[in-house]
């Protein structure tokens, strides 16, 4: 473990269950901290601020700093930032209230849904509706840049799997009779990138924590870093050795208490 500089952590399914943290998952993270690893947060969770996913680290006992959160909500956003002329482009979203703030906050124009739209962006919406449906299918019609902040089909909870945004994106898609111009949260490295930037540190020495084999695995692998399935998520060991093989852990740990004996 001590050959890695950095560290990034998903976060559903690896540090907690929707409120409830696994055991020794903060000691984990904090003796990591103490051996001077660099460590990061990124999650394909859209609904959230990192304000909010920051606040609720730090509930659960993971002494998280806003710098170290990297969600698909904050790299669609910043993909919003670099589009030529951003802070003249309106933009719809189908999403939960964090996602609109970190478009807004990247200077780009909220639309209520009247013409004209230059984006659409969906993520997981629990108050998706069939006019925000018509709304998108429009706009999309019309010319409107399709931007999906992830594609998972599950988001875990402690009452067990609901929804994810992968579901309120494939009712668009149907809609809209297209599939969205980019889907920005992993499995894509966009997220990894921006992280490993701001670190100033290679791929090869950086290792990637997930549950998730289709969608954090096979990020971490594109990207070049080492990565760690930990089961206590959606995947299962027998899941990680059947994977195809851009799908394949490095390594493969019960609990994060594990971790540290990573060679
Ligand atoms: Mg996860």
């Amino acid at each position: 473990m001590t050959r890695f500089c950095g560290l990034i952590f998903d976060m559903d399914g690896v540090l907690f269950a929707g409120e409830r943290v696994f055991p020794g998952a903060p000691a984990c993270v904090a003796g990591l901290r103490r051996q001077g690893m660099r460590v990061a947060f990124l999650t394909n969770n859209s609904g959230r601020h990192r304000r909010e996913h920051c606040a609720k680290l730090r509930r659960l006992g993971f002494g998280a700093d806003e710098s170290e959160i990297v969600s698909s909500a904050s790299v669609t956003a910043q993909h919003l930032r670099r589009k030529p002329n951003a802070e003249t482009k309106r933009v719809y979203v189908i999403g939960g209230s964090g996602l609109a703030e970190e478009i807004q906050e990247a200077g780009l124009h909220l639309s209520d849904g009247s013409p004209p739209i230059d984006f659409v962006v969906v993520g997981m919406d629990v108050d998706f509706t069939y006019e925000k449906l018509t709304i998108a299918q429009h706009a999309i019609l019309n010319g409107a840049e399709f931007i999906a902040t992830n594609a998972d089909p599950i988001f875990p909870t402690e009452d067990g799997p609901r929804p994810g945004g992968g579901t309120i994106v494939a009712a668009v898609q149907t809609a809209a009779q297209r599939p969205p111009d980019i889907v920005v949260g992993k499995p894509q490295t966009f997220g990894i990138e921006m992280i490993l930037e701001q670190w100033g540190l290679p791929a090869p020495d950086c290792a990637l924590i997930g549950d998730q084999l289709a969608t954090d695995i096979l990020a971490g692998n594109r990207a070049g870093l080492t990565t760690i399935m930990v089961t206590t998520g959606i995947n299962s060991a027998e899941d990680a050795r059947a994977a195809p093989a851009d799908q394949r852990p490095d390594h493969v740990i019960k609990t994060l208490a594990e971790l540290p004996d990573v060679p």
